[in-house]
């Protein structure tokens, strides 16, 4: 079949590799109908996570139809079109009875944090992805969910992660009826988090981003205040007048670690980061929320390691919250509103490109060239 492949730091290609098989009796084969790239594939891309190695297929967010079944699958059967979340879990150990499905004990077993996740590293235990034509789906009958008729695949392919992240990362806020919110980073995820803020009772809703085409689209589409921190010389001075100097009751980061120092080249210098990629969006979030409010944090930081002002977190008396999603926990409730209409996820969509481009495709999303937002992956056939 046809695959991305990583070849090192900022080198994917599209190559042949054998069809993936069921190996154990709970997987499903499923063959790939879209797959997105996120802004966690960049991170890949970047070099930035730790045992990223030569050959892996990347590829969390997909949707496909099912063509082979394990002997003990049950929910699933040949010929199910299914979004699938991009946590692989098994559903029944401890984290997972408390709805923590991206910190399942069981499918990463040499992790000691996070649980599994398809096509990302051998950190989060080394599974293949979905930007090929065929992937091999473990726990099948716990993650996937088949398609409801009335859900275009368009929209289901970002229920398998930006819109439950960016939900999630507004849930973890604890937004509480009129609070402002303020939300780093204008990406897929910071566009979800922004329309779900407003789903949650926020009264004011501020994006930061320095991307001029990202910040027209999410004032557009999610109604909320825009920042280009290109303009702002003190991000928490900036925040704090214009919050009649208490600072946001929210703050969310939805950039993690950086490794372009772009938005580096905005801070005075005072703040060092760690060499594998920078946290200003955390900083920046730590320093304009109020006291006493809550930083919640989705932005995915490769490193296991990073520094955050936590003298000031505390000196402030505040609420950091953070996750990898748990995707299937919101499925329902996302579903109905996209049923009801509240909300058009795929409208963020601006990229469909053949897998066979798929270097093209991450060079135009990392580079963030020809207003790209979200690039969905088309497999061949
Ligand atoms: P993206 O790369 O499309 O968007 C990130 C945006 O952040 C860009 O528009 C960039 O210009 C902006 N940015 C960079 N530095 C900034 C700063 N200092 N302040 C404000 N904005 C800044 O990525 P995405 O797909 O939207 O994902 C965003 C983050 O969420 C990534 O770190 C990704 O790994 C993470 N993520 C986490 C989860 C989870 O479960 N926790 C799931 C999906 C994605
Ligand atoms: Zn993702």
């Amino acid at each position: 079949m046809l695959a991305m492949n990583y070849r090192g730091p900022y080198r994917v290609r599209a190559a042949h590799k054998p069809d993936p098989v069921i190996e154990h009796p709970n997987d499903a084969i499923v063959r790939v109908t879209r797959s997105c790239i996120c802004g966690s594939d960049l991170h890949l891309y970047h070099g930035l996570v730790p045992d990223t190695r030569i050959g892996h297929t990347f590829g969390h967010e997909f949707t496909g139809v099912v063509v082979e079944t394990g002997s003990s699958v049950q929910n699933l059967k040949v010929g199910d079109h299914v979004l699938v979340p991009f946590n692989i879990f098994c559903g029944s150990c401890y984290f997972c009875q408390k709805e923590l499905y991206s910190n399942c004990h069981n499918v990463n077993p040499e992790a000691t944090a996070v649980g599994g996740i398809y096509g990302y590293s051998h950190t989060t235990g080394g599974y293949d992805g979905g930007q090929a034509e065929y992937v091999r789906v473990p726990m099948a009958d716990v993650g996937p969910t088949v398609i409801p008729k009335d859900i275009d695949v368009d929209d289901a392919v970002l229920l398998t992660d930006a819109f439950p992240t960016g939900y999630q990362a507004a849930e973890m806020g604890d937004i509480k009826q009129g609070d402002t919110v303020v939300i780093f980073g204008a990406g897929p995820v910071g566009i979800f988090a922004a329309k779900s803020a407003w789903m949650m009772g926020a009264g004011r809703v501020i994006v930061v981003d320095h991307i001029e085409y990202r910040l027209e689209f999410v004032k557009n589409y999610a109604q909320c205040e825009i920042v280009n921190f290109k303009d702002v010389r003190d991000m928490a001075v900036h925040i704090k007048k214009m919050t009649d100097w208490l600072g946001a009751d929210v703050c969310i980061d939805c950039v993690g670690c950086e490794a372009s120092g772009s938005a580096m080249q905005s801070l005075t210098g005072r703040y060092m980061m760690m060499q594998a990629g920078s946290a200003t969006a955390l900083f920046w979030a730590i320093n304009c929320v109020r006291k006493g409010g809550t930083v919640s944090i989705v932005g995915v930081y490769g490193p296991t390691f990073n520094f955050v002002p936590i003298g000031n977190a505390i000196n402030k008396g505040l609420t950091l919250r953070m996750n990898q999603a748990s995707v299937k926990r919101h499925l329902p409730r996302l579903i109905e509103h996209i049923q009801s209409g509240i909300i058009s996820p795929k409208d963020i969509i601006t990229h469909r490109i053949p897998l066979e481009e798929v270097s093209d495709a991450y060079h135009i999303f990392s580079s963030k060239l020809d207003n790209c937002i979200k690039p969905v992956l088309v497999p061949p056939g």
